[in-house]
C-alpha cells in the first residue's frame, strides 16, 4: 500500500495493524472516520482519557521543575477525586528513582525499511550508573500481565529506536541493549513497577520484526488487509459497524486503554495560567 509521504510509523499506528491489518487500512490508507462509540459508557471513557492526559501533563510539569506546591493546588482543583490519590502515588513513589539526566516528554525518530519511525517518549533517564531508563506512565484501570507488556509494539518499539536514535541527545557514540531498561509505572498501582530490561538478542528480534511489520504493509494490495478473526478487537473498535461486527460497543470495565495516547484526548486546561491559579 502506498502512504501518505509524511507518514510515520508509531506504536500506535504498528499496533492497530498487529491488531486488525482491516482497522490498519481504514484508518491510515482510507482515512475514514466513523463514528461508533468506542465503548458504551463513552462520557466515562472521555473522562477517564482527559483524566489521563492531566496526569501524564502534571507530571511532565514536574519533571520540567514546576515547584510542586503549583501542581499540588492545581491537583486540589482537580474535579475528579482520582488525581490526588495518583498524584500522591506518584509524589511517594517515583521521584526517588529519577537520578541522573532527564529527557521529558521526547521524542527520537530513525529510519526502519525505508520508512520513518517515530515514538514519543514520557521520560528517558540516563542515570548516574549511565544506564539507560524509559519511564512510561499509566493510567489504565487495570494492571497488565508482563507477557503481555512484552508483546506489545510499544515495548519492542521504544526499546529497540533508543539503541537506533538515543544517542543523539548526548551525543554518546552508541548504546548498548544491555544498558537499556522499560519501566511501566501505573498511576493505580504505584508500588508495583515493571522492569523490562533488554538484551542483543531481543534487539536482534525486534528489529526484523518490526522490519516485517512495515515491509508487510507497503507489499500489501487494499484487499490483502484482512479483518481480524479476534471479535474481541471489534467490540472496542469504531468500526465495528462499518464492518458489520455489531453496533454496541464494549463495556468500559472490559476495556484496555493501554494503546490510547494522552494525546489522543482533548485538553483545555492551559498550563501557561499555572502561575495564575492564586494559592
Ligand atoms: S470492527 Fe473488527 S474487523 Fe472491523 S476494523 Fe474494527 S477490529 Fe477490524
Amino acid at each position: 500500500m502506498r502512504l501518505p509521504k509524511d507518514f510515520d510509523f508509531t506504536q500506535s499506528n504498528l499496533q492497530d495493524y498487529v491488531d486488525c491489518p482491516y482497522r490498519f487500512y481504514l484508518r491510515y490508507g482510507l482515512r475514514l472516520k466513523w463514528p461508533a462509540l468506542l465503548v458504551d459508557e463513552a462520557l466515562q471513557f472521555e473522562q477517564h482519557g482527559q483524566l489521563g492526559a492531566r496526569f501524564h501533563q502534571l507530571v511532565q510539569q514536574y519533571l520540567l521543575e514546576i515547584p510542586q506546591d503549583r501542581l499540588d493546588a492545581l491537583v486540589a482543583a482537580d474535579p475528579d477525586p482520582k488525581m490526588q490519590i495518583w498524584w500522591e502515588n506518584f509524589v511517594n513513589h517515583v521521584p526517588d528513582k529519577l537520578g541522573g539526566d532527564k529527557f521529558v516528554e521526547t521524542i527520537l525518530t530513525s529510519d526502519l525499511a525505508g520508512q520513518r519511525l517515530t515514538a514519543k517518549y514520557d521520560l528517558i533517564l540516563v542515570s548516574d550508573t549511565a544506564d539507560w531508563i524509559i519511564f512510561d506512565w499509566k493510567t489504565t484501570q487495570k494492571r497488565p500481565r508482563v507477557d503481555w507488556l512484552l508483546s506489545r509494539v510499544q515495548t519492542r518499539l521504544y526499546r529497540m529506536l533508543l539503541i537506533q536514535a538515543g544517542p543523539t541527545l548526548i551525543k554518546d557514540s552508541e548504546i548498548s541493549p544491555e544498558e537499556i531498561t522499560m519501566n511501566y509505572w501505573f498511576a493505580a498501582f504505584p508500588e508495583a513497577l515493571v522492569s523490562l530490561p533488554y538484551d542483543q538478542t531481543q534487539y536482534e528480534i525486534d528489529q526484523a520484526y518490526l522490519t516485517g511489520l512495515i515491509s508487510e504493509i507497503q507489499d500489501l494490495q487494499p484487499e490483502g488487509f484482512a479483518k481480524t478473526n479476534d471479535i474481541n478487537q471489534c467490540r472496542f473498535c469504531v468500526y465495528r459497524s462499518h464492518c458489520d461486527r455489531g453496533v454496541e460497543a464494549g463495556s468500559l470495565t472490559d476495556f484496555e486503554d493501554f494503546g490510547l495516547e494522552s494525546e489522543d484526548f482533548e485538553l483545555e486546561i492551559d498550563f501557561e495560567d499555572i502561575a495564575e491559579i492564586s494559592f
